[in-house]
């Protein structure tokens, strides 16, 4: 649970409240059979079928293996990176670095993770000094400042559900931009989700059965006496634990995040815990401020503090604690957790242990293994042209949004306020975490990992009295994606996904603008479209669109509801142009801006040709090739029934928006794609 506890909050969260979208990449493994050069088929006619002529060749050649229903470039890229990862570890865990370096930091994450043996031997001895603390509480003031150690952050990030019964979380307030805050939230339920302890259907009732077996089964590995009593007591406990979180609709709203408490409104306002010794041991004793999330679950926590048997919550802190330690346990613990939460809870297969190393090593010594990343694979050059590129973008948008037509003058103001405010992460942080404090050892998995969370407990602490820094990187650049960060005003492209198919810094610039280039000027838009308009220029909350912007926006914008509804992949099914609507803007606003920043890198010279095609011919082919993909018929069907993107197929067909593009490719009016020119589209 320590490492990927991964839960559905985790996205909308970013994509609602603090980002606009965080692309998430699962790694799925498929064959590509005789992947060709171009990927294009010069036969098909680019006005009648764009998305066949620049892919149709290579979606020929891929083939999906059996059980797996999708294949694209995000997946493809996943792979590759991840390769390139684990060749990077396990270098490291082999070579004789520099003690102290990054790369010895690295190696021996990595290799006390997959050396088994030695965890085996140790048993659960590394647990002793905890289970001993635990055992000694004897009294609520105790309890009280036990649960305060558990208040840290989780190695995963920003999860609603966090390990422990409170997650910490140091970032700028929801309204004030020049202070850390210290933003709290739920946690601490082994089933992840509230409803799976409320909810009375068959099923429910099932999966906690099993869950309260899971439970016994970890006291008992671990010595713990009764372990059948207690596991039922703590399916009682989180039950009552569940009760208290906020309903799943909330989570959607920042609005109802933003909570502010004093110090003493939690003596006030949520007895039960005594919070003076809860925060002392937190290391958080002189804190005043604090933003709470969930407080009904603040509330309902620190009653059930008050209220249940101190034993029950000794026997709940040991679960957890081994839990928590799990992966970095003897296999007894980790098989009984991976048929749990893998086979019961989500149908995988037991995890492999290198990627599970992978994985740990990337959540402790994340920005350490970005280093040794980029230095191979991104070096500085790649980030200078990504930057000149983003500029271009920032350009682009500058003149955007002074031409528009929708938004008023005020408004107007407000937003190139917001876009001169915006800072672009491209590729990797300028100033590294300095992991020189942290000591990671050989040969001691479970050491390794206690002293990582102290290291960021640490750095967040200190963070609470420094100003805020927003261009901290809120994502490991070794891993494909990019995330808006509305709050501060910032957005972040990993080395990771500036790579080929959607950026090569050696390769053509016509091509980057056109795939990357758009993908960077689709996120951008989400800061001034609906999501982004509730953040002001520092990322403080407050609406700066006006009714009549809004009303326009969405005037503007029902044109391409109609056109996206018109695309009937199969005779009962068409794409929901409302549903698709938003995203589809963005790809709008995307393609867009890309063409101009790329007019723009010119400089008023001729592009040159290039296996035939010209630069505007490149750039739009690079564009399609961004959405190709292969999936199976229910995927396809389920993407057009529950995705806010359409289909790749249908997203590349923005094109028939754009003026240049007609151009580009000599569309005539009796091809399939063809609109006149009073039907494009504008809304950017
Ligand atoms: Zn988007």
């Amino acid at each position: 649970m320590a490492y990927g506890s991964t839960n559905r909050f985790f996205v909308s969260l970013w994509t609602c409240l603090l980002a606009g979208s965080l692309l998430l990449v699962n790694c799925v493994l498929v064959r590509v059979e005789a992947a060709r050069k171009t990927d294009a088929s010069p036969s098909v006619k680019p006005g009648d079928d764009f998305y066949g002529y620049a892919n149709g060749d290579w979606v020929a050649h891929v083939s999906l293996p059996a059980g797996q229903h999708t294949y694209d470039n995000r997946i493809m890229m996943a792979e590759q990176t991840r390769e390139r990862v684990r060749q990077l570890m396990q270098e490291s865990a082999a070579a004789h670095s520099q003690p102290g370096s990054v790369a010895q930091k690295v190696g021996d994450y990595y290799r006390s993770f997959t050396n088994e043996a030695d965890i085996e031997a140790k048993g659960f001895a590394p647990l002793a000094d905890e289970m001993g603390k635990i055992s000694a509480i004897a009294n609520r003031s105790m309890l009280s400042a036990y649960l305060g150690t558990t208040l840290t952050r989780e190695v995963d990030g920003l999860t609603a559900n966090s390990d422990h019964v409170f997650g910490l979380w140091v970032h700028q307030g929801f309204e004030d931009a020049d202070h850390n805050l210290l933003h709290m939230w739920q946690g601490g339920l082994g089933l992840n989700e509230s409803g799976r302890y409320l909810d009375n259907s068959f099923q429910a009732v099932e999966l906690r059965n099993k869950y309260q077996a899971h439970v016994a089964a970890v006291l008992r590995l671990a010595g713990v006496a009764d372990s059948d009593t207690g596991a039922a007591s703590i399916v009682r406990l989180e039950t009552g634990i569940a009760r208290a979180f906020a309903p799943d609709s909330d989570a959607a709203d920042v609005f109802k995040q933003n909570n502010p408490w004093k110090r003493e409104d939690f003596d006030r306002k949520a007895p039960g815990i005594e919070w003076k010794g809860y925060f002392q041991s937190a290391g958080l004793g002189q804190q005043a401020n604090f933003l709470v999330w969930q407080p009904s679950a603040v509330t309902g926590v620190s009653a059930l503090v008050g209220s249940e048997e101190i034993e029950v919550w000794k026997d709940y802190l040991r679960f957890h604690l081994i839990e928590h330690y799990a992966k970095v346990l003897p296999m007894s613990v980790r098989s009984e957790d991976s048929n749990f939460y893998g086979k019961i809870l989500s149908g995988a297969e037991a995890p492999d242990r290198a990627e599970e190393a992978i994985d740990a090593t990337n959540g402790a010594l994340g920005e350490a293994v970005g280093q040794l990343y980029t230095r191979r694979y991104f070096p500085p050059e790649a980030k200078q042209r990504a930057q000149a590129m983003a500029r271009d973008l920032l350009t682009a948008y500058r003149n955007r949004i002074e031409n528009l037509t929708w938004m008023s003058a005020a408004t107007k103001e407000k937003a190139l306020a917001k876009l001169a405010g915006l800072e672009i992460g491209v590729g990797y942080p300028d100033t590294w975490t300095d992991y020189s404090t942290l000591k990671i050892a050989p040969n001691d998995a479970f050491g390794n990992m206690r002293r990582a969370e102290a290291f960021y407990h640490n750095r967040d602490i200190t963070k609470l009295n420094q100003p805020v820094n927003p261009v901290e990187w809120p994502l490991n650049v070794q891993i494909p994606g990019a995330v808006i960060m509305f709050s501060p005003n910032a957005e972040f492209f990993s080395a990771a996904i500036l790579q080929p198919p959607y950026f090569d810094s050696d390769g053509d610039s016509a091509s980057n603008y056109g795939s990357a280039g758009a993908g960077m000027a689709h996120e951008i838009s989400h800061s001034f479209d609906e999501l982004g308009n509730i953040y002001d220029a520092r990322g403080r909350l407050g609406m700066w669109w006006t009714d009549e912007d809004r009303s326009r926006f969405h005037h503007e914008s029902e044109q391409l509801a109609q056109q996206m509804d018109a695309y009937c992949p199969f005779a009962d099914l068409c794409v929901k142009g409302k549903q698709v609507l938003g995203e589809s803007v963005a790809d709008l606003a995307g393609l867009l801006v890309a063409h101009e920043a790329y007019v723009l890198s010119l400089k008023g010279k001729p592009d040159v040709e290039i296996n035939g095609l010209s630069g505007e011919q490149r750039f739009f082919r690079a564009f399609a090739q961004r959405w190709r993909r292969v999936q199976s018929e229910p995927a396809l069907r389920k993407q057009i029934t529950t995705d806010t993107h359409a289909p790749g197929e249908y997203r590349t067909n923005t094109v028939r928006n754009v003026d240049a593009w007609y151009e580009a490719y000599k569309v005539a009016p009796s091809d399939k794609l063809y609109l006149k020119p009073d039907a494009r589209i504008r809304v950017w």
